[in-house]
Formats: structure tokens, sequence, C-alpha cells
């Protein structure tokens, strides 16, 4: 398996934790609730003084935990690229190292250890604004969308003398399909009481309905760009590495903007992935052995530029796929973060 197809294994892995936090808090919420009255009304927590405290400690819990998940996974994906980074310099001097002296390599391996420090640059990675919102704004507002979620899910699932564990069931049944649980509390209750509510119903583009989805989305979207982040700076910042190629995973079936998009491209190209749910890979250009051994023994670090292998610009399919769609993308509110991470390439 390649790095980067751990890489994705990984991140299924972390994803099966935040699920385990998402059903540990509708099962709480399910014990906290299934002793109430419940009136005809809208169900709503705050209309159940006796456990709104309760359920805010419960969304609390909800929301620093997966808040720290998603710090932790995309500081263990950003290790891990640096050490996929590594290792794959690292083989590239070794298999130099009979022709180089031995203090040349060494010098060598050592600045390639000291570039992998990157702790400060997580942080400012973990802090950054992804469009409006912090990593933790993107999360408190999951946890409030979840909140009321559940307080629709609970109106449709309770009926006196349930057990939790039905309950519990029943809720997040009704969470898998918020488009149906949408309308039947529409049905139950009219327009006008569920107006706002509703909101957390009707999200932005490429939000879902269901909080837990949002979830899922956006830690998978965060980890994966810790990795590639990571790499960017490691790819941006070594002399040797002087381009580098998209690829198309093997598991890539239908044909869409990856196939369209693939391609050899500078290396401050700033990629992490063409599309939410992206498996595309990078590989990184290097300069040829023989350009490495002449500079090394000349006592020199050339820059990228003067190796042969040098990419200097985008592929001609970027741009044909940049005019092909230069009307659909002027329609949409935001950019794909690589044409706006990448403004000078952009024409
Ligand atoms: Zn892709």
């Amino acid at each position: 398996m390649t790095p980067d197809e751990k890489h994705i294994k990984r991140i299924n892995k972390y994803l099966t934790s935040i699920n385990v936090l998402y059903n540990d808090l509708v099962r709480e919420i399910a014990l906290l609730v299934v002793n109430l009255k419940v009136s005809e009304k809208l169900f709503r927590f705050k209309d159940y003084s006796r456990i709104t405290k309760a359920v805010s400690e419960a969304l609390m819990t909800y929301n620093n935990g997966l808040l720290s998940k998603i710090r932790t996974y995309t500081e263990y994906e950003w290790d891990f690229a640096n050490q996929k980074v590594n290792d794959l310099l690292t083989d590239n001097m070794n298999a130099i190292k009979p022709k180089i002296p031995t203090t040349a390599y060494d010098s060598k391996m050592r600045e390639i250890s000291k570039q992998s420090q990157n702790k400060k640059a997580l942080e400012v990675f973990q802090e950054r604004k992804n469009g409006k919102f912090t990593v933790s704004e993107r999360v408190w507002n999951i946890t409030k969308q979840a909140k009321e979620n559940l307080e629709f899910a609970i109106d449709d699932a309770f009926k006196e003398g349930m057990s939790a564990q039905d309950l519990a069931r029943k809720i997040k049944g009704n969470l898998n399909n918020p488009d149906a649980l949408f309308r039947r509390v529409r049905d139950k209750h009219g327009n006008l009481q569920l107006s706002k509510n509703a909101k957390a119903f009707h999200p932005g583009q490429g939000v879902y309905r269901s909080a837990h989805k949002n979830a899922m989305r956006l830690a998978a979207n965060e980890i994966n760009t810790a990795y590639r982040q990571s790499e960017q700076l490691r790819i941006q910042g070594n002399n040797d590495v002087v381009g580098q190629k998209i690829n198309l995973s093997p598991q890539h079936k239908v044909y869409d903007m990856c196939d369209e998009l693939a391609g050899s491209y500078p290396k401050d190209f700033n990629w992490s992935s063409w599309h939410v749910g992206c498996k595309c890979f990078r590989t990184m250009i290097l300069k040829s052995p023989s350009e490495l051994i002449t500079e090394i023994n000349n006592g020199q670090n050339q820059s990228p530029e003067s190796s042969a292998n040098f990419v200097s610009g985008v592929p001609d399919n970027f741009n044909s796929w940049l005019s092909e769609n230069r009307e659909t993308l002027e329609k949409r509110k935001s950019k794909p973060y690589f044409l706006e991470e990448n403004k000078k390439f952009v024409s």
C-alpha cells in the first residue's frame, strides 16, 4: 500500500470514531427525554426545564469531542505527510549516496530532517479561517444544527412508554433521512411553527440537512487538507523537488473534473484535492540523479529552475478546463479553493 492509500484508510478509521461520538450523543439525549411528559407542541428542549442543563452538557461534550478529534487527526496526518516526504527524499539521497562525498550526504540528510519540524505551521493551519469560519466555529454551527435535528427527530419518534433504546434507534433512523423527517414534522405542525427550526433544514450550498453528515464531511476534509498542506510546505521548501504530478486514484471509475485536471503542476501550485471526497494523489517531480550528483559534487544547492525536469506552468488541460467552465464558475457563490489559492496561475 502506498502512503496515500494508507492515508485514505486512516481517514475512514477516524470517521468511525466520529460516528461513535454521534451515537453517544443520541443515546444520551434519548435517556434524558424518554421519561418526559411531552406536549402536543413541536418538541423543543427549552420547554422542558428539567433537562435543559443536561442537554446542553451533552451537546457540549459532543462539540468538544468533535473539535478535539479533528485537531488530533489533523496533527496525525500532518506528521504522516512529513514522514512520507522524509522517506521519499531519503530514498532519493540513498540512491546517489555512493557517488557523492559523505559530508555532503550527511548535510543533505540533516536538511531533510530539519525541514520536517513544521509544528508552527500546523498551529496556523488549525486556527485558519476556511472561507468565513474557523474550524471551531464550523464545529459550533454543526452542534447547533445537531440540536435542531434532534428536536425534529424526537418530535416524530417519541411515544410515551417506549424504552430509551427504542427512542435512540428511532431518532437515528429519522436523522438518516432528514428530508422525509422534515416533511412529516411539517405536515404534523404546519409551516408557521417550523419557521425557526426549518432554517437548520435549509442550509447553504454544499451543506447537508443532517448535522452528522456535515460533521463527517468537515472532519474528512480537514484531515485530508492537513496531510496535503504539510506535504505542500515540504515540496515548496526543498530545492530538489522541481514540480508535482497530480494523479488519478486507481479507484477512480467515473469520469469527472479529476480526469480533466490531472497532470504536472508547478511546485508552488497549492493543491489538496479537486473537490470534496476527491481521492487523487500527488507525486513529486525531482531533479534527475545526474543533476543532483553534479551539483552536490560542485558544492552547490541549485534552484529548482536549474533542472531539466522543472515544471514552470500549469498544464494546457488546466487552462482548457478553466475556459470550458468559466460560466459555471462565475455563477458560483464560492469559487473552488484551488482557484482562490492559485490566483497567479489562473489566467
Ligand atoms: Zn480527484
